[in-house]
């Protein structure tokens, strides 16, 4: 079944059956916890992701809008934060319809101090991926094996099992895009 378009309803129950370790960080630092700045690189990160799983433009300025007009003001979340939006869908600016990062442009990343961005499996202690990886029902035979790809610089192919363990099914192309990850998972998830 082709993907189609999503709506903020869905969101949630989205990023906790199907989002990778990545975005669903974000997702959660950034959306529940509301413990967030506005940087570019989360406009880009997340703005771009959800444009790549489907969220239509008008449904993610009302959800940014909703998330930030309470604390910003929706007069400046207009005037400054929606045109960001507008640009990575091409709608501002240039008028260029920009790409949701892949996995190597994020494995390549260099997250700040206090950014979260970024690719856990690379950016994270082992103790935190192990914490994050058992929030999402990795198993302990599994996460070893995650780890050991870890240890190893495979971040892609320790993506690639966690998708493994958590959907109960083989992914043999491997992960090279969060919006892969999310698309795989929907089409066993959904089928
Ligand atoms: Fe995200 Fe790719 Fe890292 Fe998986 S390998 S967490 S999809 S950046």
């Amino acid at each position: 079944k082709e993907f189609g378009e999503i709506s903020i309803k869905d969101l949630d129950q989205l990023a906790r059956s199907s989002f990778p370790l990545c975005m669903r960080h974000l997702f959660d630092k950034y959306v529940f916890r509301r413990l967030f700045t506005f940087l570019l690189s989360l406009t880009l990160c997340v703005s771009l992701y959800a444009k790549g799983v489907g969220l239509r433009m008008e449904d993610a300025l009302a959800f940014w809008k909703a998330e930030f007009s309470h604390k910003v003001g929706a007069e400046r979340f207009d005037k400054e934060y929606a045109y960001s939006i507008r640009h990575n869908y091409g709608k501002e600016g240039k008028r260029t319809d920009y790409t949701p990062y892949s996995c190597q442009k994020i494995i390549s990343s260099t997250p700040g101090v206090g950014d979260h961005h970024g690719c856990p499996y690379r950016h994270f202690s082992e103790e935190n991926l192990r914490a994050a990886l058992g929030r999402m029902g990795v198993g302990s035979r599994a996460m070893e094996d995650v780890v050991d790809k870890v240890r190893n610089r495979h971040y892609q192919l320790a993506c690639t099992l966690t998708f493994e363990a958590v959907h109960s099914s083989s992914c043999d192309a491997g992960i090279n895009h969060p919006n892969q990850y999310f698309s795989d998972s929907h089409k066993i998830l959904q089928p």
